[in-house]
């Protein structure tokens, strides 16, 4: 256990992290709170996270010099990144205490693995990944079994905010598809049809336990989290159940140690279907800072410190928004600053901003969480910033 406000081997205890996006500008904040210094490692020279950590160290991910200071610096060390280089995570672990383990991250980064990994644990959940095959070579392709069209390609690897995904409606599709993708390791899934979205966060510690935070109703727009939604009565009650269980069969069944999302799927048919993992805090789960005793944040300090986890608990109701680039200009494509001072007037109207310079299109700039005593006042609340701010509405 790594105390806050301790000495360890003669200097404050220091918690690392390894990327500097805005989830590790969270995590950073969480540790601040708890008095741990902390030290941050990436290669954007003005990266969220490297802003505002005691210590910043401006370095490629792999470069061996720069993860030696990091873990000089650091007594132990998590991630905020999806795609960072397990094997900089194994390496960080031979004199660290590094969670999640790479091992982990390294089946998170992968579709083929992670859907083996969900199609392994449905036995016991009974929530299956999506009907899907993997596509890595000519044969592959043309075994395709025609139930998977119309489907949507995804590269095995590096793919977010739907990026390397193709939605293909025929053989000849597919096959332009895949080319078009270099032939890289791909799944096709078949596409389904979708009533909602949601996602469930857990936390898992090295002792084993497990504690998780309330299921969130999610809307994507053009492939990008839009809004997430948390309240009572929000899902029915029998699905939040097997969210929750299913999320905590996962976590258990990787051995992971960390804040861990899962993304779902509802069918139109009530089904529940597991789309995929990010083994880090997750953009659905920033309502959590506001709206929660403990927020995701804090989980993540607490696993990789290997302090207490009791089960947190949501005393707000909660709308967030996601703040993309495109706020930062006008109609005309003009720069504009969005109107913050009428948000910020409504009550319970909480702004993060994650100090990016430059905006751009489809970039995620800050979010806007609202909290409130019950889900309609939070969404009056919420759909009067949106029309201030130029979101459309949901
Ligand atoms: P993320 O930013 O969450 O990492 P991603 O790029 O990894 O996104 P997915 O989550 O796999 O991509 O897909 C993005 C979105 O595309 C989903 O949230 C969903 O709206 C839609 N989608 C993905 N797979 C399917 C499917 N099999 N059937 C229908 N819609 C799908
Ligand atoms: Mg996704």
């Amino acid at each position: 256990m790594i105390l806050p406000s301790s000495m360890v081997d003669g200097r404050p205890a220091t918690l690392g992290v390894l990327g500097g996006g805005q989830l590790g500008r969270m995590f950073v904040h969480a540790a601040q709170a708890l008095g741990y210094e902390t030290v941050v490692l990436d290669p954007d020279r003005a990266s969220p996270a490297g802003r505002i950590a005691h210590h910043f160290i401006q370095a490629d991910y792999r470069d061996a010099n720069a993860l030696r200071e990091l873990a000089a610096r650091a007594h132990a060390i998590t991630t905020e990144f999806e795609n960072v280089p397990a094997e900089a995570l194994a390496e960080l672990a031979r004199t660290r205490a590094v969670a999640p383990p790479a091992t982990c991250v390294a089946i998170a980064q992968d579709r083929i693995r992670e859907k083996a990994h969900f199609a392994r644990c449905a036995a016991a959940s009974g929530v299956a990944p999506a009907p899907h095959a993997v596509i890595e070579s000519e044969a592959d392709l043309a075994a395709v079994p025609g139930a998977l069209l119309p489907g949507i390609l995804k590269s095995a690897r590096l793919g977010y905010d739907g990026k390397g995904q193709a939605r293909v409606a025929t053989r000849a599709e597919l096959a332009a598809a895949w080319r078009q993708m270099g032939g890289v390791a791909c799944v096709l899934e078949q596409l389904l049809p979708l009533a909602l979205e949601c996602s469930v966060i857990v936390a898992r510690g090295a002792d084993g336990s497990v504690v998780s935070l309330p299921v969130q109703r999610n809307l994507h727009r053009g492939g990008i989290l839009a809004v997430t939604e948390v309240f009572e009565q929000n899902l029915p009650t029998a699905l939040v159940q097997q969210a929750q269980a299913a999320t905590k069969n996962i976590v258990n069944e990787l051995g992971y140690v960390g804040v861990l999302c899962v993304e779902y799927f509802v069918l139109q048919d009530g089904r529940l279907v597991v789309n995929e993992m990010a083994p880090r805090p997750h953009n659905s789960g920033h309502y959590t800072v506001d709206a929660c005793d403990l927020s995701q944040f804090d989980l993540q300090v607490r696993t990789l410190a290997g302090l207490p986890l009791p089960a947190p608990r949501q005393h707000s109701a909660a709308i967030m928004l996601n703040l993309l680039g495109e706020l930062w200009f006008d109609a005309a494509g003009a720069p504009r600053q969005p109107p913050w001072a009428p948000v910020l007037a409504l009550p319970g109207a909480r702004l993060h901003l994650y100090g990016k310079a430059q905006a751009r299109p489809g970039r995620k700039m800050g979010h806007l969480t609202v909290i409130g005593p019950d889900a309609a006042s939070v969404r009056q609340q919420a759909l009067r910033a949106a029309a201030l701010l130029g979101i459309e509405a949901w």
